[in-house]
């Protein structure tokens, strides 16, 4: 088998170099993480109520605001602030010690974003927030900004962050020429109808198959674990009128994509769908004119596509640098105090994604790709660290394809058509992400969904991860459609945006390991059908 890049030639393997790009970047962003930042002691909230509402507003003892935000109602208010409302004893006015906060900042490029914990009663509740600027705090966290300036831990990760966004930017540069010229040449190199017709099924049994096994993974661990009972979460109130047009909307939405108006804007914006289905078609038509134009067509892609690869070879190479970069960029700016709060749920959604990912998709690549699912990892794993460190099969696609071919040996015909469809529409993990995470947050607000409503969560989780983009926090978005199916409150997505980073790096993984699993299945049963 070939090596995937020049650089590995002369010396370690890419998964090596990638390996301890990260470990290097994970310690650096460790070593300059500014952890979290105390805030004076001796908050107060006062509540004012009167006929507008209610009106709170959050004071240090320095007299500086912290926050304040008004409420259409009563019930507003305690919906948002559950624990508060609690010690609230509803008069006209009335001063509430908020017992402990601590707060976070996060500097990137020109942005400063963060979030503050406060807890009531040692209650936590933790709130996010994102300004343009320093200057678009408000008072008080402005004068913490500048009591905490970014200094040398924000220029670290600014720096890595750049450097992190160049390396996607020549991922992203190579993906739509190299998704075009692959898909075109993977089926005019098919030959008869009949063969795209097996492979396209086989492709989507796949898909389907490893996406319900991964929802029921989640579905049994959740229901066994229960991260959410007795955890708390903002906003734990009443439920949102169950809106269920999103679900046929965004099937609709996706077969519009198939058809594209205009191939070439689809192809200038970078709209997978679209493409994969223009190029099936291209394709497809190349076969079917055949003769002179057939063939001139055909070699023109062959050799298109053979000076992609050999440019993606050459990306590829840097990956160690983006790599690294992204990990110093992840660890610097996560806060680890969230991870107290929130560690049952991401143990839950982190042990049902390992079970998916070391027995079901290896269990399906030993017997019905027949390969050996480790020696498979092997030669996958430069993709599954990319995936990890940039938390989008999108951008990862080009090194995907690269290793499936190169390094494992899968033919074009198989990955150029597996991969970039479910680097688009296969995701098990985010599948399997948010059923655990609307779980949890039922749990958590005291909802007991029926046995139904956990079918709805699973079969919405499913199209929810059809319709997610594979770009980072994605899953995050399309989660609205899962709650809403089920009347849970969009809010308390709140909290579990903390820790979403972290997750959608695991979940982004499985995503390309099981695209990955499906190459080694769909081309065994060419090669035994053939
Ligand atoms: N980041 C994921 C991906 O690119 C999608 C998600 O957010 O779940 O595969």
């Amino acid at each position: 088998m070939a090596d995937a890049t020049s650089s590995e030639k002369n010396g370690l393997a890419l998964h090596w170099q990638i390996l301890i790009a990260m470990i290097i970047g994970t310690v650096i962003g460790v070593l300059v993480n500014p952890g979290e930042i105390e805030v004076p002691s001796g908050v107060t909230a006062k509540i004012v109520s009167n006929a507008a509402g209610v009106q709170l507003v959050e004071t240090a003892a320095s007299g500086d605001v912290v926050h304040s935000e008004s409420f259409a109602s009563k019930e507003a208010f305690a919906d948002s602030f559950p624990k508060l409302a609690e010690q609230w004893t509803g008069d006209a006015e009335q001063a509430v010690e908020v017992s402990d906060m601590r707060a976070r900042l996060v500097y990137s490029l020109g942005s400063v974003s963060g979030s503050w914990q406060r807890s009531h009663d040692g209650v936590p509740a933790v709130t996010t927030f994102s300004a343009g600027s320093v200057e678009q705090l408000p008072t008080f966290w402005k004068s913490l900004a500048n009591d905490h300036p970014p200094g040398f831990a924000g220029t670290v990760t600014t720096v890595a962050k750049a450097l992190g966004d160049l390396f996607l930017r020549l991922l992203k540069m190579v993906t739509v020429p190299l998704i075009l010229t692959s898909l075109i040449t993977g089926v005019t190199g098919l030959g008869s109808q009949g063969n795209f017709g097996r492979m396209f099924s086989k492709t989507l049994g796949y898909y389907v198959l490893t996406s319900v096994l991964a929802i029921s993974t989640g579905l049994v661990l959740v229901n066994i674990i229960k991260p959410g009972v007795g955890a708390v979460l903002p906003g734990g109130g009443k439920a949102l009128e169950a809106a269920d047009q999103g679900l046929t909307e965004i099937i609709y939405q996706q077969i519009l994509r198939l058809i594209p108006t205009n191939p070439f804007a689809a192809i200038a914006e970078g709209e997978f769908l679209s493409i994969i289905s223009f190029a099936i078609m291209l394709g497809l038509f190349i076969n079917f004119v055949g003769g002179e134009h057939g063939t001139r067509m055909r070699e023109f892609f062959e050799s298109a596509f053979a000076v992609m690869m050999k440019m993606t070879g050459w990306v590829i190479s840097l990956a160690p640098i983006g790599v690294a970069a992204f990990m110093v960029y992840a660890t610097a700016s996560q806060g680890l105090a969230i991870f107290g709060t929130l560690a049952w749920y991401m143990l839950t959604v982190f042990l049902a994604l390992l079970f998916h990912s070391v027995v079901t998709l290896p269990i399906i690549v030993k017997v019905f790709g027949k390969r050996s699912p480790l020696a498979y990892l092997k030669n996958m794993s430069p993709a599954l660290l990319t995936a990890f460190s940039t938390a989008s099969s999108n951008a990862t696609l080009p090194l995907t394809m690269n290793c499936v071919e190169e390094r494992a040996g899968i033919s074009n015909k198989t990955s150029s058509f597996v991969l970039p469809l479910g680097a688009t529409i296969n995701m098990d993990g985010t599948a399997l992400y948010e059923v655990v995470a609307v779980m949890f947050i039922a749990q958590a607000t005291s909802y007991d969904l029926t046995f139904a409503q956990q079918i709805i969560v699973a079969f919405t989780a499913l199209i929810a991860s059809v319709g997610a983009a594979g770009i980072p926090h994605a899953g995050l978005v399309m989660m609205a459609i899962v709650l809403q199916a089920v009347g849970l409150p969009l809010e308390a997505q709140g909290i579990i945006i903390a820790v979403d980073r972290v997750l959608d790096m695991c979940r982004t993984s499985v995503n390309v390991w099981s695209d990955s699993c499906g190459c080694a299945v769909v081309e065994s049963s060419s090669v035994n059908a053939a």
